[in-house]
């Protein structure tokens, strides 16, 4: 999996208690979305790096195969991306995968995070048997995975940067304001930088803090 994107929660999820009734899974989309904070929830790609809800699944923790009864049971539904909603398909091997170390985990019970970590090289490893069970079936070293997580952690490097060069140059720019020494045309001009610059950075700011808000509707398909 990948970090989830902040501020999305770290440890486990909570499903809504009460649902409106639906007969049909597909129905409960807009609901799983909201409730596992528009990423998978096995590798925690969001929505907004991979085209939207269009790529995104209603995933059936047991596999509707197999358990025809929670075809439509909201407390069995998950929000997954179509790669990984593919790559476990029908395979269940174990009603305890904790204690098999085969199977898949709800991450509704427990906080997957505890059982697949990074790995170095925008790889991800298994820190537990069933950790490394979900990391091979659901090859969360796939490509794509790699090179997001990589985009992430320069994205996160460059906000950073920037953030602070910003910051030093506000500072620099006011200590300069406060001189006596400059004229009041230069100090004109000064002003002007500080304006624009100040208003930059808390536009990148909010930008940078509603980044995982979803961009993307399930009415912009239609
Ligand atoms: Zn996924």
């Amino acid at each position: 999996m990948l970090a989830r994107p902040e501020p999305l929660p770290m440890a486990r999820f909570t499903r809504r208690s009460n649902p409106p009734r639906h007969r049909s899974y597909q129905r409960y989309k807009p609901y799983l979305r909201d409730d596992f904070g528009y990423a998978c929830v096995y590798c925690g790609i969001h929505e907004n790096e991979s085209g939207g809800p269009r790529f995104f699944t209603v995933e059936h923790y047991r596999p509707k195969s197999r358990f025809p009864e929670l075809r439509n049971e909201y407390g069995n539904l998950l929000y997954a991306c179509a790669v990984c909603n593919g790559y476990k398909g029908d395979d269940w091997p174990s009603d305890h995968p904790l204690a098999d170390g085969r199977g898949y985990l709800d991450p509704c019970e427990h906080d997957l995070a505890e059982h697949v970590g990074p790995a170095g090289d925008d790889e991800v490893a298994g820190l537990t048997p069933v950790g490394r069970y979900m990391v091979e079936r659901l090859h969360l070293n796939r490509g794509l995975l790699r090179k997001i997580r990589r985009l992430r952690r320069e994205d996160e490097e460059l906000h950073t940067r920037f953030m602070k060069l910003a910051d030093q140059s506000l500072r620099l720019l006011e200590v300069e304001l406060r001189s006596e020494a400059i004229r009041s045309r230069q100090r004109r001009a000064l002003e002007q930088e500080l304006v624009a610059l100040r208003a930059q950075y808390e536009q990148r700011r909010a930008a940078w803090e509603r980044r995982w808000e979803p961009r993307f509707t399930l009415e912009d398909y239609r």
